[in-house]
């Protein structure tokens, strides 16, 4: 008897329904992806009960004829793609036919469908057709999913709770809508709205509608390009972080997708300007030629290949660190009147670093009101930097290298206050010890002669012995530093020398934390990262912690080192080192002048 039969077409469809739509959020992207497809201009999904009673999309796409209405509901009919060759062009984000027909296998659906004139209403109930009707009705689309996996008890149970179903659709919309500026997406459950973008084409608007203001004053524009790649959109300062990765938003030719590599690396942009645990948002909106990618057909699998990732990768590290870089000068501090405050004048600082927090005691909890958030927002909204600009951002660096300060005392145990003829400046100690001793360590990385002292009592370390052989395979980093290290018993170390960038006083601690940090080293180090990485912990080993007594000599010192440094604005961990407060700021606070 033979034994290989042909699945009936219900049952391909149940499975690629598993496959397809295992959870709301896919539903709802299939669906919002065809309105897309059909040019839609406003996309608007209600749910009720997150979704697993009604999913309803409706849009003022193409719409579709009666003929087309019925068989959009038949397997791999599709209007997308007709030769085999077209996979490799993929435009449209609807590929395979298959979720129309997957969805209507497992729930109960209507579809209301124009194309201007005639409308028709299909209803399927577990993928049978139960009624077509027609009449009018206005061009465009609205598709109602009932009771999603009515008939498969066993996908039911796999959905997760009402609201992680609703959170996962929610991040969805929000990165859908972030990579069409140019369509309005409204998203309700249980009549609520939870999202609303207003489709003006404007991506720092849509960040705006998305984010909210506090982000999207704070973000920079990205911008540039190489032989094969376009790369723009918005990041985050270094000020505004999130505590996971989902504010990465990552647009090739239109399409959102997953890449690890491409995250990392604009996670690497950050590096010395942020804590590893936090994370920036960004929009990054990549443009290629179709054959330069590769696009994981699987249609929930939002991955994706790039021929020449190396290359995409430098593009986008550079971009985003120069952006960072440039935009993080001095923080400097802004007078506002605000009317209607008995002309008390508040401070807000024209860099995100908060800065004005500490020192302003009339601007506690104060909230903006709605016309200044849109006066920023008119602000934001104008074009940001020209390259002139940038320019002029860049040789500010240089600039600094001429200033002379003058300590006149110290605040708080902390903070250095200073003065030259151009104004007032406040230096963190502590960050700006910080910053000097970075550059320091880097410098005597590049440079060829290594200084070393030999220490006087041998430190001595054993370890277990899974790190012992850790370390053993990586000890060579330690040695080309002018390391000499000798083995000493059982899974024990000696250490007989070391170079002379290790901070005077915290010898032996730093060089425990080195060997932790061979041990920690993940397999796809690279020794430029793990030199940035070294200099930055060593470098905040240091410092005169808060509270300390710093002399005016010390205070002296750290004001000509810090700048000569080559980023003299920020510690290694991001925060600001340097906040001034120019003459004619000082006036305008005391009244002194007028405007
Ligand atoms: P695919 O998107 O892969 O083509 P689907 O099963 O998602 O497959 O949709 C089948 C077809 O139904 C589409 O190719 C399209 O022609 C039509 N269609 C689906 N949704 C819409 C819509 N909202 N507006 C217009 N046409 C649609
Ligand atoms: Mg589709």
């Amino acid at each position: 008897m033979s034994k290989i039969k042909v699945m009936s077409e219900d049952l391909t469809n149940k499975i690629a329904a598993g496959e397809v739509v295992e959870r709301i959020a896919n539903v709802v992207k299939e669906l919002v992806e065809n309105s897309l497809d059909a040019g839609a201009k406003v996309i608007k999904v209600d749910l009720v009960g997150s979704g697993t009673s009604l999913i309803k999309i409706t849009d003022d796409g193409a719409g579709m004829d009666e003929l087309d209405a019925i068989s959009a509901f038949q397997r791999h009919a599709t209007s997308k793609i007709y030769k085999s060759d077209d996979l490799f062009f993929i435009n449209t984000l609807g590929f395979r036919g298959e979720a129309l027909p997957s969805i209507a296998s497992v729930s109960k659906v209507t579809l209301l469908t124009s194309e201007g004139n005639i409308g028709t209403k299909i209803v399927i109930h577990g993928g049978k057709l139960i009624t077509k009707t027609k009449g009018d009705a206005r061009k465009g689309t609205m598709i109602s999913v009932e009771d999603l996996f009515y008939n498969t008890p066993a996908r039911l149970k796999y959905l997760k709770s009402e609201q992680t179903e609703l959170a996962n659709t929610a991040s969805y919309i929000e990165k859908i809508a972030l990579s069409y500026p140019e369509v309005s997406f409204y998203l309700s459950n249980n009549g609520n709205q939870i999202i609303k973008t207003s489709g003006t084409g404007n991506l720092l608007k849509t960040i705006h509608e998305i984010y909210g203001l506090d982000v999207s004053k704070n973000m920079l524009n990205i911008k540039s390009s190489d032989n094969d790649y376009d790369i723009s959109g918005f990041i985050s300062k270094p000020s505004i972080l999130k505590s996971n990765r989902n504010f990465i938003t990552t647009i090739v030719n239109g399409r959102v997708v997953r890449n690890a590599e491409l995250n990392k690396v604009i996670n690497d942009a950050y590096y010395t300007y942020k804590p590893d645990i936090k994370f920036p948002i960004v929009v990054l909106i990549i443009e290629t030629d179709p054959t330069l990618i590769d696009v994981n057909i699987h249609p929930t699998k939002q991955d994706i290949k790039f021929s020449k990732m190396e290359e995409l990768k430098n593009l986008v590290l550079s971009s985003i660190k120069n952006t960072i870089y440039n935009a993080l000068l001095i923080p400097k501090v802004e007078v506002k009147t605000i009317e209607n405050q008995n002309e008390i004048p508040i401070m807000m600082a024209n860099n995100d670093f908060k800065v004005h927090e500490p020192s302003v005691i009339y601007n506690q909890g104060k909230t903006v009101s709605f016309k200044e958030e849109q006066r920023i927002l008119n602000e934001l909204l104008e074009p940001t930097d020209t390259q002139e600009q940038m320019d002029f951002k860049t040789s500010k660096n240089e600039e600094m290298k001429t200033l002379e300060l003058y300590p006149c005392g110290l605040v708080m145990g902390t903070y250095i206050v200073a003065q030259n003829d151009e104004g007032m400046y406040l230096i963190d100690a502590h960050a700006a010890q910080e910053r000097i001793n970075y550059e320091r360590i880097l410098k005597a990385f590049s440079s060829k002669q290594i200084q070393t002292i030999d220490l006087l009592i041998p430190i001595n370390m054993e370890l277990s012995s899974s790190d012992y052989l850790k370390f053993n395979e990586h000890k060579n980093i330690l040695l080309d530093m002018g390391f000499i290290i000798e083995e000493f018993g059982i899974n024990t170390i000696s250490i007989k020398t070391h170079p002379t960038w290790l901070i005077t006083g915290y010898e032996e601690e730093s060089i425990r934390r080195l060997i932790e940090m061979v041990i920690e080293l993940p397999n796809d180090f690279d020794i430029i990262r793990f030199q940035d990485s070294v200099a930055a912990t060593m470098a905040c080993k240091v410092s005169i912690k808060g509270n300390t007594r710093i002399t005016e000599n010390q205070m002296e010192s750290i004001i000509n080192s810090l700048v000569l440094c080559d980023n003299p604005y920020n510690c290694p961990h991001g925060r600001p080192t340097i906040i001034t407060f120019t003459k004619y700021e000082l006036e305008k606070m005391f009244k002194r002048v007028m405007n």
